[in-house]
């Protein structure tokens, strides 16, 4: 074993025991529509909305931890005339749900809306049509009170770990990749609602906490008002935006989460001293590629413990990994929590 191995083993965080797969996408349960929100800052060509599903007396009551996710399957059927698939969302619920009981879980759905693009080699590449993604348009269409079939939980490594303040965090989203963060926050920092079960127990964590939240406008900016406020109550909790499309205040260019980290890293060395200690957790959500830049600077300013770098690049110098490579030679290790789509 390699010396980065043994450290990385050391600092690897306790993770509880989750529940998975309760309830198969086969035989899903009927959850109902508890409400629905746009949960966006401003008006803007993206919809992303905050959904509450109501799943009170199904096996999926009480069965979730924040950071895990759900199946949804739509009414209607593919255009082989078969019952749509499910579609997987992230809970965007503490642990306790929204209700502190665990009968109300919420997500944060996109809706996708595109001009077509060939994806297959038979695809008519003159075809500009408008394409809408099924289960996130039928999703943000739902109205309070409708019937929704739900399946899960899913995934077992993007949770909290089980001594909370053991860690630091650095929680990295891209757009509705928020969803699992808002849960977090919810249960590190603000609490069960009094008289919940979960109450009894419940500490707040004094770790230190930084959420960048990336996206390509201001106006995309999620759950923004929410969070500033949260921010603004919990010293041990800061609030970063990296906005990619807009030129930012001090004239500087639009950055990506990577690029903001990076220039955050020149400022605040606080962060830096963070992120090279072994008890920072990295989390990171959203769109798939996003962790790529990230694993890039982070091998570059020597921040080893997040990332596993296979042999063939060892020689290479970090600052000329092509992209390519760093999707096939560089893992994250247990301090470094990925889920992207
Ligand atoms: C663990 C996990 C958590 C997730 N959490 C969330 C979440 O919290 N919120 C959220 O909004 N989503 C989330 N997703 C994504 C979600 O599961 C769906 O993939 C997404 O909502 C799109 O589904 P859809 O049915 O609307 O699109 P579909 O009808 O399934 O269409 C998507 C497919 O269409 C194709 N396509 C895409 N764009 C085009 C185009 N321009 N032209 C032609 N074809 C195209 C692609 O092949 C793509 O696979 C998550 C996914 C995973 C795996």
């Amino acid at each position: 074993m390699s010396e980065s191995e043994s450290i990385v083993d050391l600092a690897s965080p306790h993770l509880p025991e989750v529940r998975m797969h309760v309830v198969m996408p086969t035989a899903p349960v009927t959850g109902k529509i508890a409400s629905t929100t746009s949960c966006m800052r401003g008006k803007s060509a993206s919809f992303v909305r905050h959904v509450d599903i109501d799943i009170t007396g199904t096996a999926l009551e009480g069965v979730f931890r924040a950071g895990q996710s759900f199946g949804v399957i739509p009414d209607g059927t593919d255009a082989h005339g078969k019952p749509h698939k499910v579609r997987l969302y992230s809970i965007a619920s503490p642990s306790w749900g929204e209700d502190g009981f665990g009968r109300i879980i919420a997500t944060t759905p996109k809706r996708l809306l595109a001009e077509r693009e060939p994806q297959h080699a038979k695809d008519d590449p003159n075809d500009h049509s408008l394409f809408v993604g099924v289960c996130s348009n039928w999703l943000c269409d739902r109205r309070e009170g409708d019937p929704i079939l739900v399946s899960g939980p899913n995934g077992k490594r993007f949770v909290l770990p089980t001594e909370p303040d053991a860690h630091d965090y650095l929680f990295l989203a891209t757009g509705t990749g928020i969803a699992p963060f808002r849960g977090f926050l919810m249960e590190l920092l603000e609490g069960p609602p009094a008289g919940s079960p979960a109450a009894k127990h419940w500490k707040r964590c004094t770790s230190r906490i930084d959420l960048i939240m990336g996206v390509a406008y201001t106006n995309d900016l999620l759950y923004d008002a929410w969070i500033r406020d949260l921010a603004k109550k919990h010293p041990n909790f800061t609030y970063h935006t990296a906005v990619s499309r807009e030129t930012r205040s001090d004239g500087g260019k639009g950055e990506y989460v990577h690029q903001f980290l990076e220039r955050r890293l020149r400022t605040d060395a606080e962060l830096a001293l963070r992120l090279r200690s072994d008890r920072m957790l990295i989390y990171a959500c959203g769109l798939a590629g996003m962790q790529l830049g990230v694993f890039q600077l982070l091998n570059t300013q020597g921040m080893h413990g997040f990332t596993k770098v296979a042999d063939e690049l060892a020689g290479v110098p970090c600052a000329e990994w092509t992209t390519e490579q760093i999707k096939r030679r560089v893992r994250p290790t247990h301090r470094c929590m990925l889920e992207v789509y």
